[in-house]
């Protein structure tokens, strides 16, 4: 197995500063919210730090994070968090559907093989097969919600997506994502056992102090940067991907990475990271939100041209428009960056205005809201980031390197998309794997964590205006500089110049945080850059192209698929404990 070993010098500076920050969550108590004060001076903010304890602390509120609590609420108490509100994830976004073999003549191992073939064959063949055996019951389980699938003359609708051989996506007409959550949201809100915090950050995971490889639950701020520690016998990272590394997503602002730069900071491994899908073609839209625009536009005869109206995809591949998503995805960086454009044009003002309104209603008002009558005008896109394949390594059961961490969805890398995502597996995985992990928290013997503690020995303070001002724009520096050295197409130099670029900014962030209470801006900065560290010393260590992953020094694919694992040597697990300064509140 290909592993790299990440630099000691690299990893200390974050180790320290996070064994500092870990001073400022000064204690717990077993009653809920109980409140400690704590002065630092007069001219530095007062720090409350309200604690709890819940049985399971679920972080992230997406269909991983929502399927989890419901499966373990029965039994459990369990506080589920997230950065935003409830309904605000790439979950809420999915279109398509979710895969699940559902009738004949489709079976497991057809879906096994289109799996196979989208990941390249990098993919676990063990977690895979796991994950497709329960897809039928999955789908179950969210029917028995209360999903409202689409029906057709009285059964199931399946449609069949780019990838699959037989018809097996199950779909809401195309607001699957949506749906989805609407019906979980509504039953985590009633659920007696789930609390829920919406507009919450976790700001780092708190190991345990009778085991230094075990979690103790989090410490979160809300909006105003106001900490609590919460106390959890398990903790579930289900915060998503890192799409918002790049400065084309189509993921929401909130997917920055987080859970797997927290689960790295504390010793776990993380896996594949160069593996990130792009899409195509997403509006280009400075103003705002971007919004995805669906390949059946091409398939019903969309063209992509330059803005001086040349159609460029011939010139890349005979089968021009209807080329892979990869190879279109190439094709559209390429031009982008030898024109020096931000977007090119997809234009489908040749097709009757009655069909175009007809068949994509939703685009055609999303376009039309956005100042563009598609019936007449090309519309400007961009490829941008789609799905993050690797992350924070787990087995189907969603348990990670640390004891009573669990990780699931997209933060996690259950080898299941090896090095592309088939079409509408991601929220399959989602379903399974959170009900695995579910399932092997409640299997498990009671334990009252306490969270290993170091005093705090100086006082933080504030962001200035002006350093809030300076991490936007590091922010969008980091974005940008991630999109035009470790996008679509990349190779060895663009690598190290990103490398070097990331460290300066990675540095300065490290020493930003050292100093100052945790405000969201900040904390997400940090996973940013860290994960974007990551994501380049994954492709870095790749010899080969494969999968989403394309380098030009070594376009060639080799025989044997290896997963890139990196393993953290400098866990700041072992610095706290190493600092003989840990008491138990
Ligand atoms: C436009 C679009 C269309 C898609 N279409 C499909 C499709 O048709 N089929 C399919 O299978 N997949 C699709 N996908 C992919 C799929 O939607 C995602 O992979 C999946 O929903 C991820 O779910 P998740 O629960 O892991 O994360 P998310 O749904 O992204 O949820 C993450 C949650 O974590 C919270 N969070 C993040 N960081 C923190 C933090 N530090 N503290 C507290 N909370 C935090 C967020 O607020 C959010 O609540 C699509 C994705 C996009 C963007």
């Amino acid at each position: 197995m290909q592993q790299y070993i990440a630099p000691q010098f690299e990893d200390k500076p974050l180790a320290l500063e996070l064994q500092k920050r870990n001073q400022m969550t000064m204690s717990f108590d077993r009653m809920p919210f109980l409140q400690l004060n704590l002065i630092l001076n007069k001219n530095m903010k007062q720090s409350t730090v309200p604690s709890s304890r819940f049985d399971v602390l679920v972080i992230g509120g997406g269909l991983a994070g929502q399927t989890a609590a419901l499966n373990l609420a029965e039994t459990k108490s369990v506080l589920l968090v997230c950065k935003k509100d409830l309904i605000t994830s790439a979950s809420s976004r999915a279109q398509g559907g979710i895969s699940a073999v559902f009738m004949e003549p489709d079976s497991h191992e057809k879906h096994l093989e289109d799996t196979l073939i989208a990941g390249d064959r990098l993919n676990d063949i063990e977690a895979s097969r796991f994950i497709i055996e329960n897809s039928r019951q999955a789908v179950d389980w969210l029917i028995e919600r209360g999903v409202p699938f689409t029906k057709k003359d009285g059964t199931y609708h399946l449609t069949r997506e780019g990838g699959h051989s037989e018809r097996r996506i199950l779909h809401v007409d195309d607001l699957t994502g949506k749906a989805v959550q609407d019906t979980l949201s509504a039953q985590i809100q009633r659920h007696p056992h789930i609390t829920v915090l919406e507009h919450h950050t976790a700001v780092e995971l708190l190991l345990a102090e009778d085991d230094a490889r075990a979690c103790a639950g989090a410490l979160l701020i809300d909006r105003e940067g106001s900490q609590k520690e919460i106390l959890a016998d398990f903790t579930v990272l289900a915060t998503g991907g890192a799409g918002q590394i790049f400065l084309h997503a189509t993921a929401p602002c909130a997917s920055t990475g987080d859970g797997i730069a927290l689960a790295w900071n504390i010793g776990c491994r993380v896996a594949n990271l160069e593996f990130l899908q792009f899409h195509p073609t997403c509006m280009y839209y400075p103003q705002g939100e971007p919004f995805l625009i669906t390949e059946a536009v091409r398939g019903e005869g969309g063209l992509l041209r330059l803005p001086n109206g040349h159609r460029f995809m011939p010139d890349y591949d005979p089968r021009a428009e209807l080329a892979p998503r990869d190879i279109v995805a190439r094709a559209i960086y390429t031009e982008m960056k030898k024109h020096g454009i931000p977007a090119v044009h997809l234009d489908f003002s040749h097709r009757p205005p009655a069909f175009i309104r007809d068949h994509f209603p939703n685009i055609y008002r999303q376009c039309l809201e956005r100042g563009i009558d598609i019936t007449r005008a090309p519309i400007p896109v961009t490829p941008a980031s789609h799905y993050t394949c690797g992350g924070v390594v787990t087995d189907v059961h969603g348990r990670t390197d640390i004891a009573r961490l669990y990780c699931v969805g997209e933060a996690a890398c259950t080898g299941f998309h090896g090095a592309n995502r088939l079409a509408s597996n991601s929220l399959l995985e989602c379903v399974v794997v959170s009900q695995a992990a579910a399932k092997d928290i409640l299997k498990q013997p009671h334990t009252t964590p306490v969270r290993a503690h170091v005093p705090q020995t100086h006082p933080l303070r504030c962001l200035t205006q002006q350093e809030r001002n300076a991490i936007a724009l590091a922010k969008g520096e980091l974005r940008r500089l991630m999109w035009d050295y470790v996008g679509i197409v990349r190779d060895f130099a663009s690598l190290e110049a990103a490398s070097r670029r990331i460290r300066l900014l990675d540095e300065e962030t490290t020493q930003l945080y050292a100093r100052t209470l945790p405000e969201t801006e900040l904390i997400e900065l940090r996973n940013l850059l860290t994960t974007a560290k990551l994501v380049v010393r994954c492709a870095q260590s790749r010899q080969e192209s494969r999968g989403c992953h394309f380098n030009l020094d070594c376009p060639h694919t080799n025989p044997d698929p290896v997963p890139t694992i990196l393993t953290p040597t400098q866990p700041c697990v072992e610095t706290r404990h190493s600092s003989q300064e840990l008491q138990c509140c």
